[in-house]
């Protein structure tokens, strides 16, 4: 039996028993190939853009006798699928801007998508925004660190297939005494994320304010007057974090 990564069995593990999936960007095929031993899918389409990650995904899927289970597809993005062929797509493992790029350019192929499953490297927040903007509404959100690597896990399904709605998501609301979370500060750090306030996320936005300190130090080298603007953008960024890390423990997840 194939073994996967914390990651991608967690991300396995939001593809609902029974499911027809597209994973996008398949690399080697790992993720539907693990479902499909199990019988957690009855058919899985294994999407690639490059030659070399899809050879490799048709030997995974090759070995594993799983042929009649996985296809395995070259193409950009949602184009190897075709409109209903798949109730589960997922993605993940690039940036969030390729993902919401992806997203964006096959929305046609959503339509009779029941769940979108999207792991996306760097800039959460650009899936979160097209998420909100198409219709579609997280009903779960994770956080692991892996290998040293902090990674987060996004699972959503159409507005009309859940009784949470965006407004209620990303209203901005009261954190302690002095500080308002905002529905841009949700979408960065995450709506559920940030009310459960792991650890984990704890971790990954102090090694943020450490990577802002680091630009601020290269950005006081400098004597343009764009550098000091920059400066305080950063300043007014890293104290929002701040503020927000220092109420985490006090807020408890509540959409009803
Ligand atoms: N999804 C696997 C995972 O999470 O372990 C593999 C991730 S790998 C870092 C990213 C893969 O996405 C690469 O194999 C790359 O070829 C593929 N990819 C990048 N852009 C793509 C696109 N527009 N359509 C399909 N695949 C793409």
């Amino acid at each position: 039996m194939l073994r996967l990564s914390k990651r991608l069995e967690c991300i396995a593990r939001q593809v609902p028993d029974g499911s027809r999936m597209a994973d996008i960007g398949s690399d080697h095929a790992l993720l539907p190939s693990w479902l499909a031993e199990r019988g957690s899918i009855t058919f899985a389409v294994a999407g690639e853009v490059n030659e070399g990650p899809r050879d490799a995904a048709l030997r995974q899927v090759k070995t594993a006798g799983l042929q009649k289970l996985i296809d395995v597809r070259l193409g950009d993005g949602l184009e190897v699928i075709e409109p209903g062929e798949v109730d589960v797509i997922t993605i993940a493992g690039m940036g969030g801007t390729l993902i919401a790029s992806i997203l964006e350019a096959g929305a046609a192929k959503l339509e009779g998508v029941r769940r979108l499953v999207l792991q996306p490297n760097v800039g959460e927040d650009n899936v979160r925004r097209w998420l909100v903007q198409h219709g579609w509404v997280l009903i779960q959100e994770q956080i692991l660190e892996e290998d040293g690597k902090i990674y987060e896990i996004l699972t959503a399904v159409p507005e009309s297939a859940t009784d949470i709605t965006n407004l209620k998501l990303y209203e901005p609301f009261q954190l302690g005494e002095n500080v308002k979370l905002s529905e841009n500060r949700l979408l960065l750090m995450g709506p559920y994320l940030v009310r459960e306030g792991s650890p984990v996320l704890v971790k990954k936005w102090e090694a943020e304010i450490k990577k802002l300190q680091m630009i601020e130090r290269q950005l006081g080298q400098s004597d343009n007057p764009a550098s000091r603007k920059k400066e305080r953008e950063l300043q007014e960024e890293m104290h929002a974090i701040r503020e927000v890390l220092a109420c985490l423990p006090k807020v408890k997840p509540s959409f009803s």
